[in-house]
């Protein structure tokens, strides 16, 4: 970058038009543009020196492609972590795809009865399929997982609560051990206090017991709420008790009890060619939790989404409950979580993305990043073929580690880092990781389609 030259050179500043001519041809829509050109050039009036044109052009390029770079698009995930959150955790199976294509592009029975031409319910089918899944009375969907958490605890520990004039029963039991934050922004005990209902932690970090759980329930008691430990594991002296004693007490003492189960895998992850098993919902609700909630873009592989299923008088009253309406999904979502829920019922669920990728064989990746291997092999880089260790991630499965393979590059005129920033700026975006002072990309969770773009982006990036 050229320096900023000296104040008073006599230059004027210059007209968006002939900026707007220099910066030449731009995918981005027109008023964007003209908009960070202006934008640009009342900064320069503001300040006290008014730099060269080629410079102020330049600058704006600069700007444009970060500005592009923003815009929502594919990228090629490198990094061996399956569920990326950042990058938009489960990619769609094909036939979610071809529903959303479908749903989207015309009208639908969204809301509409065919058998008697009236109004009918939203996600019925979805509804009933999920329930059959979890093996559930009853099941309904919403945006996310933390907004299932927020209309559970809204709607016994806040609405119910203060609908007793006499005393508030608004407390929400959780273990101390069970108070996870989930990404960025989610910790549970936030959202509880956030709906407005009291937190009630028992127990210690390490040790919950049945007793804590006992003790603490009193008058004041909404519900108590179980929290999975998805994206994290304790060890050593560690003590909770099952969902199904949980489960005994809450009957007993008439308070709803509610599991969080997150992940939310619906077969067993042990076929997953994980070793670690992850609660399913038919499992907690078999043992007796009231409600389970989880995501539908975790292990389900589906779209963002929060499904709830359980006992039918309480997914009921959560549909009536005003809050629903705020947190419902849309047709494009219903379309695409339909289409996932299909498959889990088909016993298909080995074509669903997040799960198949967790299944390739390793002899397989060998195979293919071999063959990448073939294709830069008379470029400037060392490169070698490696292990790694994928993780499902996503907050799900945090024990485990599935062994992968990993193609390793060293290049000659640049350094990894450089690498890394070329290849994130490569259409697609290839995303990796530097290990070793090595570029690594994991062929796990790239998709076999894109091993050619990835062997032509290294190109590109190293003949620069
Ligand atoms: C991931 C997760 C959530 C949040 O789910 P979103 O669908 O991302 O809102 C909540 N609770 C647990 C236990 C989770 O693992």
């Amino acid at each position: 970058m050229r320096e900023r030259v000296k104040p008073r050179s006599g230059r004027k500043i210059p007209a968006v038009n002939k900026v707007l001519d220099a910066l030449g041809e731009c995918d981005l829509p027109r008023p964007l543009v003209v908009d960070l050109v202006r934008r640009r050039l009342s900064k320069i009036r503001s300040d006290s020196e008014i730099p060269e044109f080629e410079w102020t052009v330049e600058r704006l390029h600069r700007s444009l492609e970060l500005f592009r770079a923003s815009r929502l698009q594919p990228l090629i995930n490198g990094t061996g972590i399956v569920l990326h959150t950042n990058f938009g955790r489960a990619p769609l199976t094909p036939e979610a795809m071809r529903a959303v294509a479908e749903i989207g592009s015309g009208y639908s029975n969204l809301e509409y009865d065919l058998a008697t031409g009236e109004r009918g319910h939203r996600a019925a089918y979805i509804e009933n399929a999920l329930a059959l899944l979890c093996g559930a009375e009853a099941a309904t969907v919403i945006n996310n997982c933390a907004a299932a958490v927020v209309l559970i605890v809204h709607h016994f520990a806040v609405r119910n609560g203060r609908a007793r004039a006499t005393s508030s029963k608004n407390e929400v039991i959780v273990s101390r051990g069970e108070l996870v934050q989930i990404g960025g922004g989610f910790r549970i005990g936030e959202i509880i206090e956030a709906t407005g209902a009291i937190l009630h932690e028992i127990g210690a970090t390490n040790k919950t017991t049945l007793d804590d759980y006992k003790r603490a329930i009193g008058p004041r008691s909404a519900m108590v709420l179980k929290v999975h430990r998805s994206n994290f594991v304790m060890s050593g002296f560690v003590e909770s008790p099952s969902t199904a004693a949980i489960a005994a007490l809450a009957r007993k003492k008439r308070i709803p009890f509610v599991e969080d189960l997150g992940s939310g895998a619906v077969g067993w992850t042990e076929r997953f060619n994980v070793a670690e098993h992850e609660p399913m919902p038919s499992e907690a609700l078999k043992a007796g939790a009231d409600l389970v909630c989880f995501s539908g873009d975790k292990l389900f592989g589906g779209p963002q989404a929060g499904i709830i299923a359980g006992k039918k008088r309480f997914v009921t009253a959560l549909k009536r409950e005003p809050l629903f309406r705020a947190l419902r999904c849309d047709k494009l979502c219903f379309a695409a979580l339909q289409a996932t829920i299909d498959l889990h019922l088909n016993r298909a669920s080995a074509k669903i993305p997040a799960i198949a990728l967790l299944q390739v064989s390793e002899e397989e990746l060998r195979n293919r990043a071999a063959a990448i291997k073939t294709g830069l092999i008379d470029l400037p880089l060392q490169i070698a073929v490696g292990r790694s260790m994928a993780r499902p991630g996503g907050g799900t499965l945090p024990k485990s580690t599935i062994s992968s393979v990993t193609i390793e590059i060293l290049p000659k005129h640049c350094s990894p880092v450089e690498l890394a920033a070329r290849l994130r700026s490569a259409a697609p975006p290839i995303i990796g990781y530097i290990a070793n002072d090595r570029f690594k990309l994991d062929l796990r969770t790239i998709l076999p389609h894109q091993d050619d773009a990835v062997v032509d982006a290294i190109r590109a990036a190293c003949t620069k």
